[in-house]
């Protein structure tokens, strides 16, 4: 062995051994973005290689086949064949065999003791005509997936094995922390759902909206931090149109679907690393097998499946230096229906009989939105750990938990404020005047100077200490008026 394999990462294969020493011959190994699935891989045909075993890996997408033989090659794996077209590499007699499926589906296949399939979710028919062929049904077959939650996938396999989950991960120092904030809220009633996950044109169709747009790229200019992003749209429109807005802005913004020339995707990966280009728009093509430097991610494409969200969030999820988490603007409200990446879990695999419990929302604690900055709470937590707002300390509004906040729809300065908020606030400057000293109805006129309205149903809300966005809202206004005041005098 090259190198010493981490902790969960000898255990997993340990856990490989067990199940396949128990008679399993289907089992499917999970493991998440960051896990070092490849470098477990090729731990597994180091092991069979050890025992003069020849082993196929195949892999979903024409794409990923050179990259796999790249990072087997640099794990010490050399002896390595390639089914693809007339690939150079081209040759049976090695002991490993790497495979696009798209390939081995129109060819004959040669002679193996073991079957690894990468990225298992991706699921073809093709699979269960080879699985279940007479020369191969005692063969095993390893399943590899970070989400292997396709439907049926039971039906093939016949164990799960969960190496890691995202949370260990992250708690280990393998994956980055993630905050996430759900600025905006699309109405999605009308949106019709097809083979489970939302039909793309109606999607696109209130997605695309110019308001919608024009708020993705409003939020990540005030709460981007310049971060290196990529940004998930619905499909080519809404990707192109997001593209043009950021532009606009002034935002370098880059653009890549499933169509963009392998020389342009090359050159838009080098301006993003460099920091050329700060944000990336594509749709979907950007979830598995790209390994970029993400420390800000932008989902514009509302989504049903667990999967696809996973995989989304998973390309932020990468360590980097200096990197303290990824920055998550959720304008598809997919956190609030399908709750963080880290609770979505399955203990078994699906064997496609209808479900009787209800999955992802059904079953996982959601995470609540703060009234306040729209930062997004693991589920019964009273204090926002963004901005300090406290759910409680509001107590003649109700605000019951699960409640999404009320958007009042009165546009104040350019910006929809909820009740919640103005309330937020209100109490915010009432603690301000407490600690100033200064009288009871200075809120109350800031109140007025910021909303254009008379605080009235909140004036019963107990004081909170201000948070730094309050404080530099005051501040904002006491140099304007310090200013105003120069003026007068000159
Ligand atoms: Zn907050």
């Amino acid at each position: 062995m090259k190198r010493d394999l981490r902790p969960h990462q000898s255990r997993a294969i340990e856990m490989l051994r067990q199940a396949l020493g128990a008679g399993k011959r289907r089992p499917v190994l999970q493991a998440p973005t960051g896990f070092g699935k490849t470098r477990l891989a090729a731990a597994v045909i180091e092991g069979a290689l050890a025992k003069d075993k020849r082993v196929i890996f195949t892999v979903p997408a024409l794409s990923l086949v050179d990259q796999t033989v790249e990072a087997f090659w640099n794990d010490g794996i050399r002896d390595i064949g390639v089914i693809q077209g007339y690939h150079g590499m081209t040759d049976w007699s090695r002991p490993v065999q790497v495979a696009s499926v798209q390939t081995l589906q129109r060819r004959q296949i040669p002679h193996a003791d073991v079957v690894i399939i990468d990225e298992c979710h991706r699921w073809f028919d093709f699979y269960p005509k080879w699985m279940m062929d007479s020369a191969w049904q005692s063969r095993p077959f390893i399943g590899l997936s970070a989400t292997p939650w396709t439907r049926g996938l039971g039906r093939y396999f016949d164990d799960l094995i969960v190496a890691a989950k995202t949370q260990d991960l992250i708690t280990a120092g393998y994956l980055s922390p993630f905050r996430v904030f759900a600025p905006s809220h699309p109405d999605l009633t009308g949106v019709r759902t097809v083979a489970g996950d939302y039909h793309e044109g109606d999607l696109s169709g209130v997605m695309n909206d110019s308001a919608l747009v024009a708020d993705v790229v409003d939020t990540w200019l005030r709460r981007g931090q310049n971060r290196s992003t990529f940004c998930f749209a619905v499909d080519r429109a809404h990707a192109k149109h997001l593209q043009g807005k950021f532009a606009e802005a002034g935002v370098p913004t880059g653009y890549i679907d499933a169509y963009t020339p392998c020389r342009e995707r090359q050159e838009i990966e080098r301006k993003f690393q460099d920091g050329h280009i700060r944000v990336v728009c594509n749709v979907g093509c950007l979830t598995t097998g790209i390994d970029w430097d993400v420390r800000c991610i932008i989902l514009a494409r509302p989504t049903k499946s667990e999967m696809l969200f996973v995989q989304i969030i998973g390309r932020g999820l990468r360590l980097a230096e200096g990197k303290e988490d990824c920055l998550i603007l959720d304008h598809s409200d997919t956190h609030l229906r399908l709750g963080f990446v880290t609770d979505i879990h399955h203990d078994v695999l699906d064997d496609g009989r209808p479900r009787v419990r209800g999955r992802g929302s059904d079953c996982i604690p959601l995470p609540k939105e703060c009234p306040q900055c729209t930062f997004l709470k693991p589920p019964r937590t009273r204090e926002c750990p963004a901005c300090g707002f406290k759910t409680e300390a509001i107590n003649h509004i109700e605000v019951t938990e699960g409640e999404l906040i009320e958007i009042t729809g009165r546009k104040r300065h350019g910006e929809v404020v909820s009740k919640d908020e103005e309330a937020a606030f209100y109490a915010q400057l009432k603690g301000y005047a407490q600690t100033h000293g200064y009288a009871s109805g200075w809120a109350a006129h800031k109140f007025r100077e910021k909303f254009d309205l008379w605080p009235g149903d909140y004036r019963q809300v107990s004081a909170m200490e201000p948070t730094p966005k309050v404080l530099s809202w005051i501040k904002s206004r006491q140099i304007a008026w310090a200013k105003s005041k120069q003026r007068h005098a000159e």
